[in-house]
């Protein structure tokens, strides 16, 4: 509820690389796929974003490309895997960042501006909204625009770190059941998963 009673909305911003889908390994370091057609999507994410959109979220990716900044590809190769990614997970939105970090934007995660312009776009309470990363930047972009934040542990990451996130996940299935679950939505806890599953903060 805003100032005055007006309604706002909620969302829960979705990192994609990692989250909604694969890395590739390229010389032992997790890489975005190199083009659209080597995109893979997880298999719950679809499931996921349904499931988030029907509880009354709105479902928005929020990604770094710093590759574009660099050279190594070019921003359509980008956008038609992020085109890939927006239609067939059904998403309400998809935000970006081309740059990388000596350009100093205000746009690359761990800076929340992405967050920022989608809660402009689309009237959001963040203090309602939820942030789902495989990165401690994506963690770090989420608090600080006040998000409940979830970790995804794909395992090329600790999980002991600062910021710490609300929660941690396996995948972002996972992530969709608890964000409804504390939604009041009545999971019950034995349907997730309880060895990746844990609340970090209270
Ligand atoms: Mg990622
Ligand atoms: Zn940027």
């Amino acid at each position: 509820m805003g100032v005055g009673g007006e309604m706002k909305n909620r969302a829960v911003f979705l990192d994609r690389d990692g989250v909604l889908n694969a890395t590739v390994n390229v010389a032992g370091v997790d890489c975005p796929p190199p083009d659209a057609r080597a995109l893979v999507l997880f298999p719950s994410a679809e499931e996921a974003v349904q499931r988030l959109r029907q509880a009354g979220f709105l479902c928005i990716c929020v990604t770094n490309q710093p590759d574009i900044a660099r050279g190594k590809r070019s921003t359509k190769n980008v956008m038609t895997m992020n085109e890939r990614v927006f239609m067939e997970l059904g998403l309400d939105d998809l935000f970006m960042c081309p740059h990388d970090t000596p350009d100093n934007c205000n746009c690359r995660k761990p800076k929340p501006g992405l967050l920022i312009a989608a809660a402009d776009k689309w009237n959001l309470d963040l203090s309602e909204c939820w942030m789902i990363g495989d990165r401690k930047t994506d963690i770090a972009a989420g608090h600080a625009v006040g998000c409940r934040t979830i970790f995804i542990n794909n395992s090329h990451a600790g999980i002991a770190f600062e910021p710490n996130p609300d929660f941690i996940c396996m995948d972002v299935g996972e992530a969709s059941l608890y964000i409804i679950a504390g939604d009041g939505g009545g999971i019950q806890q034995q349907t997730l998963s309880n060895s990746y599953l844990f609340r970090t903060r209270s």
